[in-house]
């Protein structure tokens, strides 16, 4: 009951005790501000914001001129804003060569392979009558087959869904695997334009990998056999009997730039401002894909332009009024792509690891019932620190009123959406840490996240909450402890899939 008097004393005065002089800095996060810069990062200039692709720079510069107007300090490496780190990255080659029948296919226009698959592939193509490889004789041959949807595929299937055409020629694949087939070829008619999109958008990019030890082996191509799709108006005829095909598939790695974007405030205590409370976002998104309704920027506004844009509302707000303790901002690159810039900062702290006091990360804030929102990492077996939970749940009270949706938090979830934000790598590195969000909603990783869908009056009340929460633990004399019987580990059930999945 005592810490209970204490804590509310500490959030109360934290978050209501205006310097007389100053006015009371929470006022400076105002919903016209953040829903400017919510528009402008969220806004089809940036291109959605692709990790791998010049669109993050361009949008991570955006950020840290923003900050710097905030009055935030650089806190990157070597004085800037900035700390690059390396994805290493590895497609299927340009030069990739594909005949068949004759023919030379162009990689990406004529032939796309669904996987990044190397092969060295000469062999006689057997064509099937239907979708059925009962009785063909495959051994070491190519199976080719033609896509010929049941009915009209449309885009109502989701931009989420599988493309059908992937479904389909997979379960082909996989029925034709055992018979010794050295590829699969899957003819596509040129109407079906939107599947052939959805396959294609994997080919520039390629998969992702990190090495933040520098000890990792690098990223290796799987040799087998390809299955390819093969644009049917390329092949420009009938296959005629005896037609071969011949395939060279080969992989490029290479590596390519992301950036976290790190910003300070300095505390005001000479004895606690070598502490740190970490704001966290993450600011990339998933690029330009293929259109959905005529539209293919993936804006990504609420994943995660919502949280980039309220650190920067804080900012204003501390750095008008520093706490005692300094506050430590990290918008962190390719999140999308698996938490890159997280597990990088974590490996390569700008400030010991040991200084920051709480990570406090937010990811999808301007959707849903405005009266809701939800604070994972606040039950086991997510939450690591009680204390920190319990300034976070404090602060709600004192400026934002949200009932908390803790659903999510239940490690039985489907979701598993604690694992699925820049918090986590703190949390598995001992930093105490929460997750501020308002949950998925149906235009999640698709074309329709835009701007004018945020609900920006409660994405302020979000920031306010974060905001409360940190200035709390930077007024306080000690630092929330982390629960020593912590231990993350994702539920899995008899089968070994992830629990509810
Ligand atoms: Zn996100």
């Amino acid at each position: 009951m005592r810490n209970t008097l204490i804590r509310a004393a500490v959030v109360a005065l934290a978050v209501g005790a205006a310097g007389a002089q100053a006015g009371n800095p929470i006022d400076r996060i105002r919903e016209a501000d953040i829903k400017r810069d919510l528009f402008a990062l969220a806004s089809d200039a940036m291109h959605g914001r692709e990790a791998g692709t010049i669109d993050e720079m361009t949008a991570s510069a955006w950020v840290a001129e923003r900050a710097r107007e905030a009055g935030l300090q650089p806190a990157g490496d070597n004085g800037t804003y900035f700390q690059f780190f390396p994805l290493e990255r590895m497609r299927v080659s340009a030069g990739s060569a594909v005949t068949l029948n004759g023919k030379a296919l162009q990689m990406g226009r004529d032939v796309l392979p669904d996987a990044l698959v190397v092969a060295d592939v000469d062999a006689a193509v057997v064509a099937a009558p239907g979708d059925s490889v009962d009785g063909l004789e495959l051994k070491d041959r190519a199976l080719l087959v033609r896509y010929a949807p049941a009915q009209p595929i449309t885009q109502d299937a989701g931009p989420r869904t599988v493309a059908a055409l992937r479904t389909w020629a997979r379960g082909i694949q996989r029925a034709a695997a055992p018979l010794g087939a050295v590829a699969v070829i899957a003819i596509v008619p040129d109407d079906q334009v939107d599947q052939w999109n959805r396959v294609a958008i994997a080919l520039p990019r390629g998969s992702y990998g990190l090495d933040p030890d520098g000890t990792g082996s690098p990223l290796r191509a799987t040799r087998g056999a390809p299955l390819l799709y093969v644009k049917a108006s390329a092949l420009g005829g009938a296959i005629d009997p005896g037609a071969r095909v011949v395939a060279r598939i080969t992989a490029d790695t290479f590596t390519y730039p992301s950036v976290n974007v790190v910003a300070k405030v300095p505390g005001r205590d000479p004895r606690l401002k070598d502490e740190y409370v970490l704001f966290s976002a993450h600011q990339d998104h998933d690029g330009v894909r293929f259109p959905v309704a005529g539209d293919d920027i993936w804006n990504g506004a609420d994943d995660n332009a919502t949280t980039a844009v309220a650190l920067l509302a804080i900012g204003r707000a501390i750095s008008a009024q520093p706490g005692r303790r300094s506050a430590l901002f990290v918008w962190h690159g390719a999140e999308e792509r698996g938490l890159m810039g997280s597990r990088w900062y974590v490996k390569h702290p700008t400030v010991p690891l040991t200084s920051i006091v709480a990570c406090l990360n937010g990811d999808m804030m301007g959707r849903n019932d405005p009266g809701t929102a939800a604070l994972l990492g606040a039950l086991p077996p997510h939450r690591n620190s009680p204390e920190l939970v319990q300034i976070a749940l404090d602060a709600n009270k004192a400026v934002s009123q949200f009932t908390i949706d803790s659903s999510w938090d239940d490690p039985q979830h489907r979701e598993g959406w604690y694992y699925r934000s820049d918090h986590l790598p703190y949390a598995r590195a001992g930093v105490p840490a929460l997750f501020f969000t308002t949950l998925l909603h149906a235009d999640y990783h698709t074309p329709f996240d835009n701007p004018d869908r945020i609900d920006t009056g409660k994405l302020t009340r979000m920031t306010r909450w974060m905001y409360a929460t940190g200035r709390a633990l930077a007024e306080a004399d000690g630092r929330p402890a982390v629960d020593p019987a912590f231990k993350l580990e994702r539920c899995r059930d008899s089968t070994g899939n992830y629990c509810g999945g």
